[in-house]
């Protein structure tokens, strides 16, 4: 049995330059993440708020923590106040959008985003659709933000074996970035289209991904 720092080498010798690697790491024991750690491992991704806050009070700080789970408003606060959050990546409505920015200025801190987009036949239901994103950019929803950084995008695809099907899911995702940026071409560092998963990623990556959130070929399955 491979260990877990012989599976980020194996994945990360497969990545071109330029792709970075969230090692998503919900469900797994604080030890776990040390092996990544130790094994050069900086990106994590968690997708709960107070599994996230334990785990930032028991690793090194030169961690970055990527939140990318359904957040709720009422836990934006909690975890916006940490400060350590590298970059949330699931913002999937304007309303969560709004808090975070309303509770990052209450906190003293410059909160770094992304917009979820749902393109996915199935799965989540969370994200906006390529016309909502495409309407919140031409409507300038954006520049209204005091203490939020739009970054980029994060999606999904199809949990599908249709090859195809997930080709064209993560074309879309990438497009929306790009029709965002026509919209909106004063905005700065809006770079980041993250996606791609354990199954799927090099798909993602054929398609333009500069974020894959790589968790069971590197952890093992969630328990
Ligand atoms: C769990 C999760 C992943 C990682 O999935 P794996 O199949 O374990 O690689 C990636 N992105 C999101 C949003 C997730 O919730």
């Amino acid at each position: 049995m491979s260990t877990i720092a012989e599976r980020l080498t194996a994945i990360r010798a497969g990545l071109p330059a330029g792709v970075e690697l969230v090692a998503v790491s919900k469900f797994h024991p604080v030890e776990a993440l040390a092996e990544a750690y130790e094994a050069g491992q900086r990106i994590f991704g968690e997708s709960r708020v107070q599994e996230l806050c334990a785990k930032i009070g028991a690793l090194p700080a030169d961690i970055q923590w990527h939140f990318i789970g359904h957040l709720q408003t009422n836990k934006v606060r909690q975890l916006v106040s940490t400060g350590r959050v590298a970059l949330i990546e699931s913002v999937d409505s304007e309303r969560l959008l709004r808090a975070i920015d309303a509770e990052s200025k209450r906190a003293g801190v410059v909160s770094r985003v992304l917009m979820q987009v749902h393109v996915a036949r199935e799965e989540t239901k969370f994200g906006f659709t390529p016309a909502e994103l495409e309407d919140f950019f031409a409507r300038g929803a954006f520049r209204s933000l005091e203490a939020t950084h739009l970054c980029g995008v994060m999606g999904m695809a199809s949990n599908t074996d249709d090859e195809a099907r997930i080709a064209a899911d993560f074309e879309a995702i990438a497009e929306a970035r790009r029709r965002a940026l026509g919209l909106a071409p004063d905005l700065r560092g809006f770079d980041i289209v993250s996606m791609g998963m354990s199954h799927d990623y090099p798909a993602a990556i054929a398609a333009g991904s500069t974020h894959v959130r790589i968790g069971t070929a590197i952890f093992g399955d969630r328990i």
